[in-house]
Parts: C-alpha cells; structure tokens; sequence
C-alpha cells in the first residue's frame, strides 16, 4: 500500500512546462519546480486526475509545451547529411548546435522525446559563471587561479594540495576545470553577441549578487555574482522554459532541424574508428544520420535508468527531476565503441519528499532548499546529521552514510520535523503545502513524544521500498533532546553542533522570507542567526520524510578540454564529442555554484560546437 494517495476531491493544476502537480483553488502564481508563471498551469480534467504516475502528466506537459513551444518549422535534410549531428535538446546540445551553425556548420539535432528541452526546461535556468561581465562591470576582479583552486577544492579535496603542479589533480581533470574557468563567460558573451539570448543577474532578496554554495571556504574568497540567468520580457530572470525558448528561437531562425522522436540507438564509424553519424529509431523505423564532421552528445544522464542507478550510484537513490527520458543512453553507446566511461558514482543531487518519489517517479518533488526556521532534520536515532541550511547537492550526499555495525544505510531516510510557526509562514513553498496539512506525505502529531509511533507506523506502510527500515529505539528520548538543544542553538544564535546560519550560504540563499501575505517583518533581527527560531513549545509538531534524489546523474564517458571524448586508452576517439550530465562531470562531486549544472552543460557545449567546426577555442 502507498501511503501517498492524491486526493481526488481536491482541484489540481498540471504545470504544462515542468509536470509539477499543484493543488488547489487557484494554480500558484509561480511553479515552485520550474519557475512557470501562473498562465502555465491547467486544470486538470477527471481524466487527468486519475493519473497514477507523473509520467503521464509529463507526457501530456510534454503535449502542452510543445503547443506552447512551437516545433521546428525547418524540415529535415532529404539526405540525412549534415556536417555535425547534435544528439539531445537540452543546454548542452542547444549550445553546441548553435554554436557549430553559428562558425559555418549545417547541424541537425535529434530528441528522443517527443518534446524538447529536456531537463533544463524544467529548470530555475541559472549558469554558473565566473568572471562575467555583470560581476567585471562591478569592478569584482577574479583572480583565474583562485577561482579553479575553489572548484578544484570542492570537487577533488582529497586530491587538493595547492602548492602542487595542477593542484594535485590529474591533468585532464585540471584542464577541464581550467577550460571552464576560461570559456565560461566567453560563451555567455559569445551566445549573447549573435542575439542567442540575453544575459541577466540575480540580485537575491537581501539586496545583494548571490555567493556560491561554499562562499566560506577560504578558496572562494566570499565572491558574489557568478550566477547568470537570461532575460526574461519583464526584464526579470528567466528560468529554464526561458533559456530554452531563446535557444529554440535562435535555432528555427537560423534552420537547425529540430526532430524529436528520434532516439539515437547507435553511433556509427568508417573504417579508421572516426564517428560519421548515428542510427535513430523513429516510429519503430531505423533511420541513418551522416556526420562529415562529428556527432556531439547531449543527452542527459541516467536518472531514469534503475539498473545503471543500482549499480553505480553511491546508495539508495529515490527520485529525481530530471526529463523521463535521461536514460543514460549515451554511456552504452560510447561504451560499445570503447569510450573511457567516469565519475559514474556521481550526480548533482538533491534531498527529495520520499513519499512522492515512490509514487509519482517520474516527476519528483526535490527539495531544494528547506525554507522555515523552526525546523531540522534528524535520523533514524533522532539526532541530527547536518547543517539544514546547507546546499542541496551536498545535503543529497549525507544520505550515504554507511553503519558498519547494523550495516546498513543510517541516513537512508531522514526525518524533516518542524512546528506550526514553519508550517504556517512558510507554506507553499515546497516541501510545505498550501494549506499547513494538506498533504499526505505530512506526519501530524501533538507531542514530539508521538512521533516515533507515528513515523513507525508510516514506515511500516512503506517497508517493501526500503528493506524495512526502522527507527531506532531511542529515536524519542533523542528527538526530545535534540529539539531542546535545537531550541537552546536558536536562543542563543550559535549552533554548536553544524555551525548553521554562519554562512552567507545558509543566511541568503536558502532562509529566505516567509511566504504567508501579511506575515509581518522578517527577520527580527537581521544580526541575529535568523536560520534558526525555537520550535514551539506545544504541537502540533510535523514531519516529512526524505530520501536522496537526484536532479540528474553525472557520469559517462570521459572527455577532454575541447569536448572530445576519449577512449579507454585515453586516446581521443575522433569525431565524438559530450557535454552536460551525459559526460564525466568536471564538476565531479562539487556543486560550484547556483547554476553549476548548465553552467558547464553550456560552456562544453560551447566548446565542442568550436572544435567540431574547425575553430577551437
Ligand atoms: C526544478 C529544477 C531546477 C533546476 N535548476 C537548475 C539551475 O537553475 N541551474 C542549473 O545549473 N541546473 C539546474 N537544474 C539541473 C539542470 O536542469 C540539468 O542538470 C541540466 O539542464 C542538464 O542539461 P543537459 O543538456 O545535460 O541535459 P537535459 O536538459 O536533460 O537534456 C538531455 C536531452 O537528451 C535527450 N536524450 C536522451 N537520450 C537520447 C537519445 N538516445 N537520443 C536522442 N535524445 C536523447 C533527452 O530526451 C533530453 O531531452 C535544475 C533541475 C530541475 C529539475
């Protein structure tokens, strides 16, 4: 039995952008997921409301958005030639299209779905960006080596030593890190020099250019402003359905064949090993696409692909946002021609609402940020494990927590727990419904002391996912401790245990203020750790139970600065190319920055539609 049923009396809106399900009166005026504006939503119909599975409601978002996002009107090439084939419709593939058309190439792109965007149109569309032209007019001055020493330490920190030649990393690792320091902005600049899109910055809530997701280490220098966005018609940042209609726009204008229902099925190669196209499968026909000059990947990760996920991931992986097609495709294909095949353990990660991933698994509900104050996570002995405020890919790691003696996954599931004054202010914001109790993912008791029977009966209902997982028996006696020594922390302003609300991180990005009209002036006191506020002293307390999820696994094949892919001998295997979440991050474990998933996907991108062409960067 599910314990996560959606109810059936309730009015509920179809995000037609992302798949995200809201209920409701009224559709929000913004998507919590995808950023869509309220005219994006649809009422869902009695046939809508029996979908089982947000795969169908991603299939008939899919069908809207294509509505609302034109296909291509330019039709494919008679003869299936092109000079580059670009595999995928997402940042990486739109930028490494775009890219090759713009220095003299004819490119075809082929999408598997039959909608394009995939993930990133789902996305908040932020770029991660170092040294660009918002910060530079600000006079911000970033130093190239500081800025790669940063990555290199949060990607690699147990290779880091930064009085080492390529600071300890292996050199295609350093390389990779430098070409993206290096070409970053470049491409921003590049794309919006041929009208491609408009660049935007964000200023956050407190007024201020946002910090990075590790603004404190000493590498990062607390520098501001590194997240772009593009424009949207108000002037405003636009979110990921906003990039990729720009990037389709400049691709109809300029006639790149855009054709979805194309899955690519193999590449193919002459008899020199180079890649000179593919085979894609479309309406159950084989059809051959012939590259002169090179095939790009663009084909997203692996999120979808139970099997892969089993045998590589980390731990237990329950859920993601990424597009239902990332299947992970490209790892076999460049595989079966020898590819060199990396960081397969890897992904940029999120915590997501459990419940929901097991029944909707093909549109989850992350939680990015875990908004509120008078809130914490605690694991299965009722103690906490981690900072709340910390970002959400780093927060998706603490779930892999090995216990050598009950072996087992400690973290595997943890316990969001919080009180009226959360549940209120910050409702609607997710994980928090509209409505405080509206959900039913949400455990409700009266006294902390029933949480443990509450949150065990819940589990038992959900045994068969997870193996059975408990809650220790001292869960209660710690939860009571671990909420007075929470609330003695917020008191005082200072958390001894996980420093939370010490870093501008904690403060700016994810403690923002509350959702609820009218709520009144917050913070108090914006000198005064106002990441945390004593739980109420009486219930009624909540709690939500959360796994790891994915936004999109990071790992494939190996490639090198300029995009191609190498193979097991590190030998570059000519005419192939990767960028984006199909490839072997050189993000590696890191999340760099807001933006710090398309922020690459398009720099890489950028990169291979340069080398393709003849003109590298
Ligand atoms: C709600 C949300 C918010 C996010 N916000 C941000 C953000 O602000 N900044 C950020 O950096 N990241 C963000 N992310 C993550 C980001 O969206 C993805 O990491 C990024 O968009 C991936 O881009 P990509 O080009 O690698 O792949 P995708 O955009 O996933 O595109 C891959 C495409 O390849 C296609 N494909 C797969 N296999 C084949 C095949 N065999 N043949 C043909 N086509 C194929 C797929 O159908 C898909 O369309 C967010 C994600 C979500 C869901």
């Amino acid at each position: 039995m599910k314990a996560f049923e959606l109810e059936a009396s309730m009015k509920r809106w179809l995000c037609t952008v992302c798949g995200y399900i809201h209920e409701g009166e009224t559709p929000p005026d913004t998507c919590p997921r995808c950023g869509a504006p309220k005219e994006k939503f649809v009422l869902m119909q009695d046939q809508d409301k029996s979908m089982k599975t947000a795969h169908e409601a991603q299939l008939k978002a899919g069908a809207d958005q294509t509505e609302s996002v034109p296909k291509s009107e330019a039709s494919p090439p008679s003869e299936n030639v092109v000079d580059v084939i670009v595999v995928g419709s997402g940042a990486a593939a739109f930028s490494a299209a775009i890219t090759a058309v713009n220095e003299g190439c004819s490119v075809i792109m082929l999408e598997k779905a039959p909608q394009i965007g995939g993930t990133t149109i789902r996305s908040g569309g932020g770029f991660w960006t170092p040294n660009n032209k918002f910060q530079r007019a600000r006079g911000v001055k970033e130093d190239r080596v500081q800025t790669m020493k940063y990555m290199a330490r949060y990607s690699f920190p147990h290779l880091y030593r930064p009085e080492l030649e390529n600071f300890g990393l292996p050199e295609n690792e350093y390389q990779l890190i430098e070409a993206m320091v290096d070409h970053a902005a470049e491409m921003t600049e590049y794309f919006e020099g041929i009208g491609a899109f408009e660049l935007c910055e964000e200023i956050n809530w407190a007024g201020k250019p946002q910090v990075d997701y590790q603004d404190h280490l000493p590498e990062n220098g607390s520098v501001r402003g590194r997240c772009l966005y593009t424009k949207d018609t108000n002037g405003k940042i636009g979110y990921g359905y906003v990039l990729v209609s720009y990037l389709k726009a400049w691709a109809e204008k300029n006639h790149i064949p855009i054709l979805v229902d194309h899955e690519v099925k193999r590449i193919r190669r002459d008899t020199s090993g180079k890649v000179v196209g593919v085979e894609a499968l479309h309406e159950g026909k084989t059809i051959v696409f012939t590259a002169s000059k090179g095939v790009i990947f663009g084909s997203g990760g692996f999120s979808h692909n139970p099997e892969l996920l089993l045998h590589f991931e980390k731990g237990p992986i329950f859920g993601t946002c990424s597009a239902p097609t990332n299947t992970g495709d490209f790892i076999s294909l460049a595989g079966e021609i020898g590819a060199k095949i990396g960081n397969m353990g890897g992904a940029f990660r999120a915590q997501s609402v459990f419940e929901i991933a097991l029944a909707n698994q093909m549109g989850i509900y992350n939680v990015f940020f875990v908004p509120g104050d008078s809130v914490l996570e605690v694991n299965k002995f009722g103690k906490r494990v981690m900072d709340e405020k910390r970002n959400y890919s780093d927060r998706g790691m603490v779930h892999f927590v090995w216990d050598p003696n009950r072996a087992e996954w400690t973290n595997m599931l943890l316990f969001l727990v919080y009180d009226s004054r959360t549940a209120d202010l910050w409702q609607g914001y997710p994980p928090y419904p509209e409505g405080v109790e509206d959900a039913p993912y949400i455990i409700k008791v009266d006294k902390l002391e029933d949480f443990s029977n509450a949150i065990a009966t819940r589990l038992s209902q959900l045994a068969d996912h997870t193996g059975g997982f408990s809650l220790d028996e001292q869960f209660n006696a710690n939860l009571v401790d671990t909420v007075a020594k929470f609330n003695q922390y917020a008191a005082s302003g200072k958390d001894e245990d996980f420093q939370r609300g010490d870093f501008a991180y904690d403060r700016e990005w994810t403690t923002f203020p509350p959702t609820k009209p009218g709520a009144g002036a917050w913070p108090a006191d914006m000198d005064k750790n106002y990441t945390m506020h004593p739980l109420d002293d009486a219930g009624p307390y909540y709690c939500i139970i959360l796994s790891s999820g994915t936004l999109d696994t990071n790992g494939g094949p190996v490639i090198n600065k300029h995009s191609q892919v190498l193979d097991v001998h590190g030998e570059i295997i000519e005419g192939l190319y990767g960028a984006g979440n199909c490839i072997a991050s050189p993000t590696a474990n890191a999340y760099w920055g807001a933006g710090s998933t398309i922020g690459p996907a398009l720099t890489f991108g950028y990169i291979a539609g340069r080398h393709v062409s003849g003109h590298p960067v």
